[in-house]
């Protein structure tokens, strides 16, 4: 067994064709008796096991949990970036305004955002798309937002057989956003205003980048019970 010191150099001179060089000599490696190196071993063994029965003896410092069985009592760290979402107001209308500011921040063109005439504005959001298989979770588009229309939330189970089932339509509705909806006062022309999206079921690849290994498919909208709830009712709460 040998220990590597880099620290012990020591300067010579020495003969090079004939002729004094002067060189700084650092040894690699140094030989160390078998008792040390079985001393070294010995008290890594022990360090090991203070540290293993100290987490038997105090099982509240255990770092490592036990998931899924911890589903209930699991805690996130309040930055924890795992789901892109489209935030509501105190009505629970959509502030997205569509202006696409968050799309062009997107570094992996991650984010489609489609948009369609409107009734009350001139143009409305018709469809917000997610690719959360292309996205990096830097939370550049939620920061870019000047409506404060997107966060990220911890919602992280997300496992599925296919990446074509990890592209989200976020929007609960196509329609204008909040600041449009309230100023008019017409509840049934606001309701008729909001049209129910439901869960992407377009052709994959987006944006014209394809996925490795995976050809561009139509894939059947999935149930999504909790993002795709019934479009909010309007005046209801977010
Ligand atoms: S978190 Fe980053 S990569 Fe993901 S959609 Fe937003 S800007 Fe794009
Ligand atoms: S989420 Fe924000 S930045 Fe993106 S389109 Fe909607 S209003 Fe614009």
């Amino acid at each position: 067994m040998a220990r590597v010191k880099l620290t012990d150099t020591r300067k010579e001179t020495r003969t090079l064709a004939g002729r004094p060089v002067p060189v700084v000599v650092t040894p690699r490696f140094a030989r160390r008796g078998r008792l040390a190196v079985f001393a070294d071993a010995l008290a890594s063994l022990l360090a090991g096991m203070r540290l293993t029965f100290g987490y038997l003896v105090r099982p509240s410092t255990v770092v490592t949990r036990q998931y899924p069985e911890n589903r209930a009592t699991l805690k996130l760290p309040a930055r924890f970036r795992a789901r892109l979402r489209l935030t509501l107001d105190e009505h629970g209308y959509q502030r997205c305004t569509a202006c696409r500011l968050c799309e062009r921040a997107c570094p992996n063109a991650s984010i489609r955002i489609l948009t369609r005439p409107g009734a009350l504005s001139k143009h409305e959001l018709d469809r917000y798309i997610w690719r959360m298989d292309s996205c990096v979770f830097c939370n550049a588009c939620v920061q870019s937002c000047p409506f404060g229309a997107l966060e990220m939330t911890a919602e992280f189970e997300h496992a599925v057989f296919d990446r074509r089932l990890l592209i989200f339509t976020l929007n609960r509705y196509a329609g204008p956003p909040a600041s449009v909806l309230l100023k008019e006062p017409d509840e049934a022309k606001r309701a008729a205003a909001m049209e129910p999206r439901d869960p992407y079921g377009g052709p994959v690849p987006l944006n014209g980048t394809d996925l490795p290994y995976l050809k561009a498919l139509a894939v059947a909208p999935r149930p999504d019970p909790v993002r795709h709830a019934a479009a909010p009712a309007p005046g209801g709460q977010a």
